[in-house]
């Protein structure tokens, strides 16, 4: 099966190596070149010089960008692939992108005999690595079947959310409630910090009853408390993600308050420590305010 993968990011090319073996034939494109050439160095794919010359041909185009607006650049910028999609190809897009240009996207391709799927993914670069992502999916069935060996080889555990664009509403909301994760835990741990109470013993407690979260669970000790902070997502996604999940309850006519105050905070986390810092640093911008540091 011929596969273009676009996108070699955190995540994209840990994905993207699960596709460069029998029976794919895969060819990956990286806006920085360097990136590309690097992988194939490891992996067996071709490198495209250009995002046309990668979907040239192919049967399965995966996207994995930061957002649907980079989506939107690749299809339609000055060297955009729209044009240069096989009919009865499928654009497989693993962005966390938002429903609504998903939406127009697929009725564009669909015009012209390309179809597309939104399959944002979650588990991190940990199962990306080990190639047992959740997929949840946006689209037909009938266009489904038709990239499943592809997802199949990085995803474990499958799910369609529904008609194109609910896989991207699905994961925008995973992603708000992880935010509210970590903004919560940092809050009640500084508190308890600063109340004298050492936070990994906060910690035992917390996680042997109901205040628990993946994020108490792994992201605070493995992360926080050691001060490693590794990059493996970064916050300026997260804060992209939680702002996909509040403008679709907006577009929706929902209250969601406490989705808008950590939409703000998060945002606020971004502006101060940058593009590049990973997402659970957004536990640094609480520790500032309060004068604790949470080790
Ligand atoms: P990164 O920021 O690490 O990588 C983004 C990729 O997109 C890079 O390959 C980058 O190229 C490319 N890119 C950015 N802008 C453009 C553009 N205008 N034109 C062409 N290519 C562009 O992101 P991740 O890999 O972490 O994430 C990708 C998607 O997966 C996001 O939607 C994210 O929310 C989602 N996701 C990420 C997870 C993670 O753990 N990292 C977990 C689950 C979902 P270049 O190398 O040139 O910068």
């Amino acid at each position: 099966m011929r596969v273009a993968f676009i996108g070699l990011g955190d995540i994209g090319s840990l994905m993207a190596s699960h596709l460069a073996r029998d029976p794919f034939s895969l060819t990956v494109w990286n806006r920085t070149a360097s990136k590309a050439q690097e992988f194939a160095s490891t992996h067996s794919a071709r490198v495209a010089s250009s995002a046309v010359e990668a979907v040239r041909g192919a049967e399965v185009v995966v996207t994995c960008l930061p957002s649907s607006a980079e989506v939107e650049a690749v299809l339609h910028g000055k060297t955009g692939i729209l044009d240069a999609l096989e009919r009865g190809a499928t654009l497989l897009d693993c962005t966390s992108g938002d429903p609504a240009t998903s939406r127009s996207i697929a009725a564009e391709l669909s015009r012209r005999g390309v179809s597309f799927i939104d399959a944002p993914v979650s588990g991190g670069t940990t199962a990306a690595k080990s190639g047992t992502l959740t997929v949840m999916w946006g689209g037909a069935e009938s266009d489904f079947e038709r990239v499943r060996p592809v997802i199949e080889a990085f995803g474990k555990k499958i799910v369609h959310a529904g008609p194109v664009g609910a896989g991207d509403a699905l994961k925008a909301v995973n992603n708000a409630l992880l935010a509210v994760h970590i903004l919560s835990t940092g809050e009640g741990l500084a508190i308890l910090v600063k109340a004298g109470v050492d936070p990994s013993t906060a910690l035992e407690v917390i996680n042997a009853s109901s205040g628990r979260s993946n994020t108490s669970e792994n992201l605070i000790p493995q992360r926080v408390l050691t001060r490693a902070f590794p990059r493996t997502f970064r916050l300026a996604l997260l804060d992209k993600d939680i702002g996909i999940a509040e403008s679709l309850a907006a577009e929706l006519g929902m209250q969601t308050p406490i989705l808008s105050l950590a939409a703000r905070r998060l945002h606020e986390a971004r502006s101060t420590l940058g593009e590049e810092v990973d997402h659970v640093e957004a536990v640094k911008m609480i520790e500032a305010e309060n004068g604790v540091v949470i080790e």
